[in-house]
């Protein structure tokens, strides 16, 4: 069941049937050498480390429990050493077959959860995705995606966000870094030389200036290759869309009437999407003279720029498209219409490189599930460490010997 392998048997078992535990001792035989870890050099034994124990999978339910003694070698050049266990990985805590258990877990519920599937603490848990992480993100061969994606995200403690790059083909988060200042974007794109940043071919962003600014001081060409795409885009009108419905919500319940009273999360539906359970509640208001209404409305239709492939065309669609934004009297949409206009050469861009939305809005929905499954993250760094585990595409799994 251990998996050992010569010179290792098994000692002793003590099974503690009240506490339902199995405690297993693991010793080896006499004669072996041992590679040092670092040059692999075979040596006789020298002496042992302090007796460790490592977390295994469970037996039949008992808490199984592996202990042994690492041996040390004297390597004449790389002094005394501990040698590499076939079990389980230096330093850690857990068998390599529990590790895989508990990666598996991990990966289909949360923390929480896991902690208690796994009879593990919170601490061990995020101790494991931690190394998982950092073990696939060693592993990961270095390579710059041709089409980028830029994100920032609220951590969920105050007003910390963190910037999250993206391959936009693998579908992968490649980097995050504090903030979303130019310095956060700068961090990832000056790690490649000049010759590795000149094959950056596109870089999808929300249109914030520190991420524009790092693109256009670093990246050849990068006035080119900003491309406001659809989701940004979009995400950005659906803000001035919900910031019209607060505001009138606001107004309307003074007056006594609650016909916006817990629609917030009905005006984010795409036109194609609303769910049938509230279609006819969405029919019922857009029939009203509301302003969310109409704000609605004209955002959803400047999602069908994107429908045509012909720049041409898309041109002729936003000036029709603009007229209408800038003279409906909402405050805000005319805002947003104003910053898209200004920054439209860039928006277009999206006709050369077709970055699609599904990548953004897949990677997207799957960071705001990480964020609310976590239970309220202690730190920025385990946001990050989750968002790397559930979406950096990296071999987690510890090795075997
Ligand atoms: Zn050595």
């Amino acid at each position: 069941m251990l998996g050992l392998e010569s010179p290792w048997t098994v000692a002793r078992v003590d099974l503690g049937v009240t506490e339902q535990r199995v405690d297993v001792w693991a010793e080896h035989g006499d004669g072996h050498r041992w590679p040092c870890p670092e040059c692999g050099t075979a040596l006789p034994l020298d002496d042992h480390a302090e007796e460790r124990a490592w977390r295994h999978l469970d037996t039949c339910q008992f808490l199984t429990y592996l202990h042994a003694r690492p041996p040390r070698v004297r390597c004449p050049d790389h002094g005394v050493r501990q040698v590499r266990l076939p079990w389980a990985e230096p330093h850690a805590r857990f068998t390599a077959l529990f590790e895989r258990l508990a990666i598996d877990v991990l990966k289909e519920t949360d923390v929480r959860g896991a902690t208690r599937i796994l009879r593990i603490s919170w601490d061990e848990a995020w101790h494991l995705m931690e190394r998982a992480v950092r073990r696939g993100r060693q592993a990961k061969v270095a390579r710059v995606p041709a089409r980028l994606g830029v994100d920032e995200k609220a951590a969920a403690t105050g007003q910390q966000y963190v910037t999250i790059v993206c391959d936009v083909d693998e579908g992968t988060v490649e980097y995050i870094a504090d903030d979303r200042k130019q310095r956060s974007l700068d961090g990832y794109v000056t790690q490649w030389s000049e010759a590795e940043r000149t094959g950056m071919a596109a870089i999808a962003m929300d249109m914030w200036e520190p991420y524009m600014q790092s693109v256009l001081a670093h990246v050849p060409g990068g006035a080119g290759k900003i491309v406001f795409d659809k989701f940004h885009i979009m995400s950005h009108v659906g803000k001035a869309v919900d910031t019209v419905r607060t505001q009138e919500h606001r107004a309307l319940r003074d007056e006594g009437d609650e016909s916006l009273t817990g629609t917030k999360y009905l005006w984010l539906y795409r036109a194609q999407n609303v769910p049938d359970k509230h279609e006819a509640r969405v029919a019922g208001l857009l029939q009203r003279p509301l302003q969310t209404a109409r704000a609605w409305m004209i955002k959803e239709t400047l999602s069908e720029i994107w429908g045509d492939q012909r720049v041409g065309w898309a041109r002729v669609f936003w000036r029709r498209w603009y007229f209408w934004a800038t003279h409906s009297r909402l405050v805000r949409i005319i805002k947003a219409a104003k910053t898209i206009q200004r920054h439209l050469p860039n928006v277009l861009t999206s006709f050369t490189h077709r970055i699609t939305n599904a990548v953004a809005e897949g990677l997207n929905s799957k960071i705001q599930t990480i964020k609310k499954m976590a239970y309220g993250f202690r730190n920025r760094e385990h946001f990050k460490t989750a968002i790397f585990f559930h979406c950096g595409g990296l071999q987690l799994y510890p090795a075997t010997h």
